[in-house]
This record gives structure tokens, C-alpha cells and sequence, in this order.
């Protein structure tokens, strides 16, 4: 039971990042802890993350853990 509200809460989010997504040419940045809206910036290339930034951090961090797990 005590994990209902904050189901509710996470499902709220998920439907806000789903409006923004949908209402912006761009996305919700895919790094953990950053969430930002990005603009695509119609480069034909399909951005996952708001910034170069964030897509190393995320890198770094899948790199990190593939090696700590292997
Ligand atoms: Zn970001």
C-alpha cells in the first residue's frame, strides 16, 4: 500500500514527459537526473539527450557499470 501514491506520482510524470514530448519537436532528455525538454534542432539525427553533455554522461556511466558488472 505505501507504494500507491507514489505509483500515481511516477505515472503523472510519465504522462507529463509523454505531453511535452508530444508537443515539442524534440524529446525528454534520456539521462538519469536531468529530464530536461530538448529542441531538435532538425539535424536529421535523432537526439535522445538535451545536450552532448548528458549523452557522454550516460555513456560513461553504461561504461562504468558494464564494467563493474563484468
Ligand atoms: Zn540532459
Amino acid at each position: 500500500m505505501r507504494d500507491a501514491s507514489a505509483g500515481a506520482l511516477t505515472a503523472a510524470a510519465r504522462n507529463w514527459r509523454a505531453a511535452a514530448a508530444a508537443r515539442t519537436p524534440g524529446g525528454v532528455c534520456g539521462a538519469s537526473g536531468c529530464g530536461r525538454v530538448y529542441l531538435a534542432l532538425g539535424s536529421g539525427v535523432p537526439q535522445r539527450y538535451c545536450s552532448r553533455r548528458c549523452a557522454t554522461r550516460v555513456r560513461v556511466a553504461a561504461h562504468r557499470r558494464a564494467k563493474a558488472a563484468g
